[in-house]
């Protein structure tokens, strides 16, 4: 297991020495110590990535492509081992993990393909004159920025479409889940990627690093996966020198069951929705809006499907839903719950923390949850799903918008006209209409409102780290 900072091809401890710990949240037991990136560390990875990029940017895109699809191959060929990382430093249940690593995978797959697609424009200006050509051109060094519950594909989704477009990359992982970023950064390195292309400084002083970074007038954009509040933060620091920014950041997804849905597709999706990663998502259902008629049902059947998941550490396979990410995590989502509790939520199933070790909570079921209950403003990242009812869909759609998070929103019934009336109205950047599941490599993924700015995933993500370049020329 790699421990140490990733800059310009070279392994190295951190310039003062010092390291940080990781800790396995099943088991509370130490897993490895790892290289605190400093101020220097951080600069020093800036400049390997500025003199990496004139020759990165020119080699072909097909080259570029090449080099990420082989990087896509040995990912999947490390699949297994990977997986372990995440589920030892995240949490997550290894089927979980095993699901995380195909899809981070398949940004460099999509990439590898994508690099050879960034078509620029040919047109003739109005009055006849002259000619629009418009390029596209790598933006430069991208400084990437990621949160844990994610700690492979919220790397892979920014490495893989700006190796791409032919920028070079310096990314700062999550300080609980460096790892996996490391171990990502030797697949690269595997692969072909040349030394400076991407650097990888783990750090926990974590702002100090970051806004030195952004100070520094070799960078060019900032991409950022992570809480609202941190992207607030970094938004107004990168103003300073109006770096290019995408913003990936929180939500707070409404799931919402008409009357005429099936209720198993519906319970099946809630399950994906709101339990992948133990509830740890971006997209995790936040809030069940469900339709008056159908909700004992729905209510009855996802309190079954949630009481037969077996809680442990994530390497048994047999488990469905490990620990939160520490025990600040597991104590907040307790908070949650006690809060929609003392307002005169019924808890229809767990809604208390065990005894012993691991950050665990349980599979938790609310009901009867009142408007003003915490659970269903916040975001709970944790595997609690409180359930509100509802008479009339045009307030399913009200309640829905009524959060400052636009990310996802979730909605079954069985009539696809009225689905897709409604999706329309719904404020979010992405709509899981009969799907539990949004995320896909090929697709735009992002928010609106306070979730996010700019897109991931799909041609999109390619552009976001891309300038146009605007040439007006007669010929
Ligand atoms: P976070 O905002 O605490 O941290 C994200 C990253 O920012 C980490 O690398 C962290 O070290 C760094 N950071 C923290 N404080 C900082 C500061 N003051 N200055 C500079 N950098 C700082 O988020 P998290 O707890 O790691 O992740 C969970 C959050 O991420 C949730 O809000 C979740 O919704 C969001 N998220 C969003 C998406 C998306 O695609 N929209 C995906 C995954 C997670």
């Amino acid at each position: 297991m790699k421990t140490n900072l990733f800059i310009d091809g070279t392994w190295r401890p951190a310039a003062d020495g010092r390291t940080f710990t990781v800790e396995d949240p099943a088991t509370e037991q130490l897993l490895a110590r790892v290289a605190d990136g400093t101020i220097e560390d951080a600069l020093a990875a800036v400049a390997a990535a500025d003199r990496a990029l004139p020759a990165w940017s020119a080699r072909s895109p097909r080259e570029r492509g090449e080099i990420l699809r082989r990087a896509f191959e040995l990912m999947i060929e490390r699949r297994d081992a990977i997986a372990r990382l995440i589920v030892q430093e995240n949490g997550k249940a290894w089927r979980d993990a095993v699901g995380e690593v195909a899809y981070s995978a398949e940004f460099f797959r999509w990439y590898a393909e994508e690099a050879a697609r960034a078509l620029g424009e040919v047109s003739t200006a109005p009055s006849g004159n002259n000619r629009i050509l418009v390029q596209l051109q790598p933006v430069g060094v991208s400084l990437l920025v990621t949160p844990w519950n994610f700690p492979a594909a919220m790397a892979t989704r920014k490495i893989g479409p700006a190796l791409a477009a032919g920028c070079t990359v310096v990314l700062k992982p999550a300080s609980a889940t460096p790892l996996t970023a490391v171990a990502i950064a030797e697949v690269l390195a595997d692969a072909g990627v040349p030394a400076g292309v991407v650097n990888v400084v783990p750090a926990t002083r974590s702002s100090a690093v970051i806004s030195a970074m952004l100070r520094d007038s070799r960078v060019r954009k900032l991409s950022f996966t992570g809480s609202t509040e941190v992207g607030r933060l970094l938004l107004a620091q990168a103003a300073e020198r109006v770096v290019s920014c995408s913003m990936e950041l929180g939500g707070n997804a409404p799931f919402i069951v008409l009357n005429d849905a099936d209720v198993d597709a519906a319970v099946q999706g809630a399950m994906i929705a709101k339990m992948r990663n133990g509830g740890q998502a971006c997209t995790a259902a936040n809030r069940f809006y469900v339709q008056r008629g159908i909700a004992p049902a729905f209510v009855t059947k996802l309190v079954a499907a949630m009481a037969a998941l077996k809680m442990g550490n994530g390497l048994d396979e047999e488990v469905g839903v490990g620990p939160l990410v520490n025990a600040e995590a597991r104590d907040k989502v307790q908070e949650l719950v006690e809060d929609a509790v003392a307002r005169g939520a019924r808890v229809r199933l767990g809604g208390k923390t065990p005894e012993g070790t691991g950050f665990f909570y349980p599979p938790t079921v609310l009901d009867g949850v009142p408007c003003e209950a915490r659970v269903l403003s916040e975001e709970i990242f944790g595997p609690v799903a409180p359930i509100v009812e509802f008479d009339d869909e045009n307030d399913a759609v009200r309640l829905a918008n009524d959060t400052e998070y636009g990310l996802v929103s979730y909605l079954y019934t069985k009539d696809l006209a009225l689905g897709l009336r409604l999706a329309e109205r719904l404020d979010a950047g992405m709509v899981g209409l009969n799907r539990g599941l949004v995320s896909d490599p090929a697709a735009p993924f992002g928010g609106m409102k306070q979730s996010g700015i700019g897109r991931e995933g799909g041609h999109d993500g390619l552009l976001e780290f891309m300038e146009k370049k605007y040439v007006a020329v007669e010929w």
